[in-house]
């Protein structure tokens, strides 16, 4: 399989996959948080194969569900037609969501989900007479996918510099980063610093902006920039003040990831749009949601004389037996109490973390949930990078290999995102690797 995968597959980010993870790991089963490659080698899966595998693989109840539903049908289109899997779920993801999001569009992937979400915005404002509401507030450093929709509101350079022609502009504001900032947090400089920004381009601009968009609490790929407490509330009353539609992305953060089932519900806060994907189905197959409000929805009603129509569809959407995965998946949530269950497992992470932080090139280190993320420094006192051609970051990640974890770095930043299923044994057994391997790398 090693060999055929080389020859005919394209992977995504090839060359940066190959630096990353060279041998290549041909994984021919699952069990359990752990991952089994064709040698019978036994893996920790520590990114839950980005972010997807909450509980783990071939958990029972998800396997029967969809083995049950394969018994009735695996597919039938949503277009002019409805089925029973995707109806309780849209049931269900309103029961859960922030109260007000009564509305829910399937499409495939997180890319997708949002790019509904820009597109629905934007035509929004055209129902509503505001035509000239066009544009997006991004923030810099955000990632909502690889469409070309989605990289324009991307702030990563690496993602944009190529396509760059191709994209539609967007405003992007500064991003919090609280390691990287001089002030003292939660101070009344700190609140001005990370939102002055956006109060001004709001005020001179909110004529033009149809929303903004922003992942909640945690940047992800950037390398888990996180944004202080109060400030994704701050930026809800701001946009709600001036008219601009508040789209949280919730592909990385939604089912649980950071200790609530939505982040947007640490600060109380009600987007007028949320996108689901990853963990949706517990990383069996691909699935999305864009969630938004009766107002939103109602504002495409009218027969087809009236040119409401939203005209995007996926010959996916809605798919019987991943919507089955999705109803078993948040049957488990309420089963095993799985949101309950985190709080000693975030919390040993937390004790297991505060030692890691000791080490001599362990600049910053961030956590949300079981959203980890080390940065190492070449000069932690100084906080002097490793420069590139030293990056340590990817060879952390090797030698954890070697001890039977996988994890990926950003960068200089080591990324752990163990399944919520995880013990709090195995969360601290999965540190102890990291701990290991970044002493054995830096030191
Ligand atoms: N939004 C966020 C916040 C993400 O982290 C990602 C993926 N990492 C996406 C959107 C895109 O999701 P997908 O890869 O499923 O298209």
């Amino acid at each position: 399989a090693e060999l055929k995968d080389k020859q005919y597959v394209w992977h995504p980010f090839t060359q940066m996959q190959d630096w990353v993870s060279r041998p290549q790991k041909v994984i021919a089963a699952a069990s359990g948080i752990k991952l089994i490659d064709t040698e019978g080698n036994e893996f920790y899966d520590g990114v839950s194969s980005l972010w997807v595998n909450i509980h783990g693989h071939r958990k029972a109840e998800i396997d029967a569900a969809i083995i049950e539903q394969l018994g009735k049908v695996a597919h039938t289109t949503m277009l002019g037609l409805a089925n029973i899997p995707a109806a309780e779920l849209a049931e269900q993801l309103v029961a859960i969501a922030p109260t007000g999001l009564n509305k829910v569009f399937y499409s495939d992937d997180g890319s997708t989900a949002v790019e509904v979400a820009l597109k629905m915005a934007f035509q929004y404002w055209q129902h509503k007479g505001k035509p000239n509401k066009q544009k997006f507030i991004a923030l810099e450093h955000a990632y909502h996918g690889d469409t070309v929709g989605t990289v324009s509101v991307g702030g990563i350079d690496l993602f944009h510099r190529v396509f760059k022609p191709l994209l539609f502009t967007s405003v992007h504001i500064p991003a919090p980063s609280c390691y990287h900032c001089q002030l003292t947090l939660n101070t009344a400089a700190c609140r001005r610093q990370c939102t002055d920004r956006l109060e001004q381009v709001l005020a001179g601009h909110h004529e033009e902006i149809a929303g903004l968009i922003i992942e909640p609490l945690v940047q992800a790929a950037a390398g888990m920039l996180m944004s202080p407490p109060g400030y994704l509330a701050r930026v809800r009353e701001l946009t709600r003040r001036y008219g601009v539609l508040l789209i949280v992305d919730e592909v990385a953060t939604g089912f649980g990831r950071t200790g609530k089932m939505f982040a947007c519900e640490h600060e109380s806060v009600t987007p007028d749009m949320m996108t689901l994907s990853k963990g949706i189905t517990g990383g069996y197959m691909p699935l999305a949601a864009t969630m938004t409000t009766d107002e939103i929805y109602n504002a495409f009603m009218g027969d087809y004389t009236e040119k409401k129509t939203f005209y995007h569809g996926h010959s996916y959407t809605g798919n019987p037996l991943a919507c089955a995965a999705a109803l078993a998946n948040l049957k488990i949530f309420r089963e095993e109490k799985v949101i309950e269950g985190l709080i000693p497992k975030i919390a040993a992470a937390e004790a297991k973390l505060e030692q890691i932080a000791k080490l001599d090139h362990v600049g910053d280190i961030r956590q949300q949930g079981l959203i980890i993320g080390i940065e190492l420094m070449q000069d932690k006192s100084r906080k002097v990078p490793y420069p590139w051609e030293q990056a340590a970051g990817a060879s952390v990640c090797q030698q954890a290999r070697k001890y039977g974890l996988i994890i990926r770095p950003i960068g200089d930043v080591v990324i752990f995102m163990p399944p919520l299923a995880s013990t709090v044994e195995e969360i601290e057994e999965m540190l102890n690797i990291i701990e290991r391997s970044i002493r054995e790398i830096t030191q």
